[in-house]
């Protein structure tokens, strides 16, 4: 898997308030926890921001049973906190906001998945391609849950809620039914995606 920080521009503005907690994990296009988490440190040091606490998940952790439970372990962080930023692959912060009712914020865009690689983890929600704006959609991901990738709205082909597509349900069904996209997110207008990242990478 191959993962970049974003540039702080692009994520200051979506953070509210000083106090951060961090999910990151070591499986994720970096060589260790350590190293990735050096530069975590200095970045969230730019972004002028205060970490109240950290959560490094394993592989064998990437799942919904083993969540639960972590998050319940580190509650009290968590509500200490203003924001969660993530710095793994594009699935986590998609599952997060199931758990947690504070904005989520992904601070690094997914580059590669290798095939197989996302096979039982989070990262099967993910389809990496280079520029993780799913702040924009209420944290799901277009790329992957919608055929059309509509990242604009709906294409209006869905009946009672089913993608005319696939049998299962629109995420932007989902989207407005579990009010995770406020009207005035909805109306933003997202700018076309630059692909050229990815199809660099080897
Ligand atoms: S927008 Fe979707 S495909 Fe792109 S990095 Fe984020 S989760 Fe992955
Ligand atoms: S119905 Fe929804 S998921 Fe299906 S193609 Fe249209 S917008 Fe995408």
């Amino acid at each position: 898997m191959r993962i970049e920080i974003k540039k702080i521009e692009e994520i200051k503005n979506l953070i509210s308030g000083k106090k951060i907690f961090i999910f990151s994990c070591d499986n994720c296009g970096f060589e260790s926890f350590e190293k990735k988490n050096k530069e975590v440190f200095f970045y969230l040091a730019e972004l002028k921001t205060e970490i109240v606490g950290i959560y490094n998940l394993t592989m064998d952790k990437c799942n919904v049973g083993s969540l639960k439970k972590i998050i319940d372990e580190i509650e009290d962080d968590i509500n200490r906190a203003d924001n969660i930023l993530t710095f793994t692959c594009g699935g986590l912060p998609q599952i997060l906001p199931n758990y947690i009712k504070k904005p989520v914020i992904p601070a690094t865009n997914t580059l590669k998945i290798e095939p197989g690689r996302s096979l039982g983890s989070f990262a099967r929600l993910c389809s990496a391609c280079g520029e993780c704006w799913i702040y924009y959609t209420g944290n799901l991901c277009m790329e992957k849950l919608c055929p059309k990738k509509m990242r604009n709205g709906p294409c209006g082909g869905a009946e009672d809620g089913i993608c005319e597509v696939y049998e299962r349900l629109c995420p932007w069904v989902i989207l407005f039914r579990t009010n995770r996209i406020s009207e005035e997110d909805f109306l933003k207008i997202i700018p076309p995606k630059d692909f050229s990242k990815i199809l660099l990478q080897e």
